[in-house]
């Protein structure tokens, strides 16, 4: 293979792992190897850090299932219109040309601890010295009588964004006046926390747009109480009163089931039954993880606060929605943030590089109606038991226009910045 640089030659194995299997993934000149599974906000994050930090003196290799990454965050805001889908996906070629990065398309299939690789879908290997697990969630389609994968096509969770994100927004489209919305919220924990919420309100935010006044859209959550609820319930009543009934398991008394040939969702009090029903069923570590032996009972990954570590296996960092991260939410933001500790301690072990005291951070913005933003946020730091909140901060209820505008558009610096951070610019 004449003429390949390692930067085309990185493209190229995105483009086709199987065909250049074995060779390639071969320790390149004694040179210690860091692979990570998964591009997404984690894992992205952490390949970009290791390769730019590093430099010419670490190899490091990205595996990812899909050519290209579909946002969760502002996948809302897409819901409600104020994005167009193309501007919430983003490729993997810049890791590759300007960071050197060898991007692999292929799908994990399992973790061979033991002998230290990855083993793909097609049965090829990818040795690591150290290896960052990044996947995400997988959806526990069980965990709501009457609902599964196939069922997810007609009532959309749209938990992880791409094909999901596009189902709901053309079921969302397509409702008419008078028509009903169901959402069955998840239960802690999952990912963004604010999420389903800002949800409901670019649900609203459409149907109000298009006049509609004889819609309703009902939240059936499992759970008492959520995510900036205040500020959530004070802006429902402010831009679209009457529109929204949220109940609380305390009320509608558990979930019994859905039924995605009716639209129906059974409650212990009623059954209700929406044109649209979003069904956001509780979560857990990506397979890769589970199968690799790297999660406990509670269905995620438990790692070392100081430096995002695998409790299972100390050649293994797991970040990210995947793992257990005491205070942290799930979020775009914390995994972000979590990937440059790993890559700080990938780096301290395998290059000598020093290791700065971990801390971590977080935000979560949401948009409730036009420039009517809010967010919450704190900073973090390790202790031996948990990754522990220092400080925090919230939006507060009846804050003016200016500020909440002000918000908003802090949220699109945000977007930019962490989409930069991940993907290179
Ligand atoms: C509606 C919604 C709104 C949100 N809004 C915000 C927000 O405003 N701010 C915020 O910070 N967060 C937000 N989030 C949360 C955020 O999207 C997640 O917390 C974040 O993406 C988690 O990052 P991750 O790297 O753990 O997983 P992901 O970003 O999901 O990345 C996992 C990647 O791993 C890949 N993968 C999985 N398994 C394998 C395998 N076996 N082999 C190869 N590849 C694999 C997947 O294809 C995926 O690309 C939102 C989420 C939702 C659902």
């Amino acid at each position: 293979m004449p003429n390949l640089t390692r930067r085309s030659f990185g493209l190229l194995a995105g483009a086709s792992a199987a065909s250049l299997a074995m060779p390639h993934y071969a320790r390149a000149q004694g040179k210690p190897r860091a692979v990570v599974i998964g591009g997404g906000s984690g894992g992205g994050t952490a390949a970009r850090y290791l390769a730019k930090d590093a430099g010419e003196d670490l190899d490091v290799t990205l595996i990812e299932a899909n050519a290209r990454y579909t946002t969760c965050y502002f996948s809302n805001l897409y819901l409600g219109g104020f994005r167009d889908f193309e501007s919430i996906n983003h490729g993997y070629e810049r890791l590759a040309s300007n960071y050197g990065i060898t991007v692999v398309n292929a799908f994990a299939d399992m973790i061979d601890r033991e002998a230290q690789e990855v083993v793909l879908a097609d049965g090829s290997r990818v040795p690591y010295d150290r290896l960052v697990v990044a996947p995400g969630i997988d959806i526990i389609y069980d965990s709501v009588p009457g609902y599964s994968e196939e069922a997810a096509q007609i009532m959309p969770h749209s938990w992880k964004a791409g094909p999901q994100t596009q189902i709901l927004k053309s079921k969302l489209d397509a409702i008419e006046d008078g028509q009903q919305i169901v959402m069955v919220a998840p239960p802690n924990p999952y990912r963004c926390p604010p999420g389903p919420y800002e949800r409901v309100s670019m649900f609203a935010h459409v149907l109000k747009n298009k006049g509609y006044t004889n819609s309703k859209i009902i939240v059936l959550d499992p759970k008492p109480s959520f995510s900036k609820q205040a500020l959530f319930q004070e802006g429902w009543e402010k831009h679209y009163p009457g529109m929204i009934e949220w109940y609380g398991p305390d009320v509608h008394g558990g979930i019994v089931s859905v039924d995605p040939a009716t639209g129906a969702v059974e409650t212990d009090l009623d059954t209700f039954t929406g044109s649209l029903v979003n069904v956001i069923p509780a979560q857990k570590a990506g397979m890769i993880a589970t199968k690799a032996g790297l999660s406990n009972d509670s269905g995620f990954c438990p790692i070392d606060p100081y430096s995002m570590r695998s409790k299972m296996d100390d050649k293994i960092f797991v970040i990210g929605d995947a793992c257990i991260a005491g205070d942290m939410p799930k979020s775009g933001f914390s995994a972000n943030s979590q990937a440059k500790v790993a890559a700080m301690a990938i780096r301290g072990d395998l290059l000598d590089a020093r290791v700065f005291p971990a801390k971590y951070s977080n935000t979560c913005w949401s948009l409730i109606d036009t420039n009517d933003g809010v967010k919450v946020g704190a900073q973090y730091a390790p202790t031996d038991e948990k990754i522990a909140s220092t400080s925090s901060f919230v939006s507060q209820t009846g804050e003016d226009a200016a500020l909440r505008q002000a918000t908003y558009e802090e949220s699109i610096g945000w977007y930019n910045g962490i989409t930069a951070d991940i993907f290179g610019s």
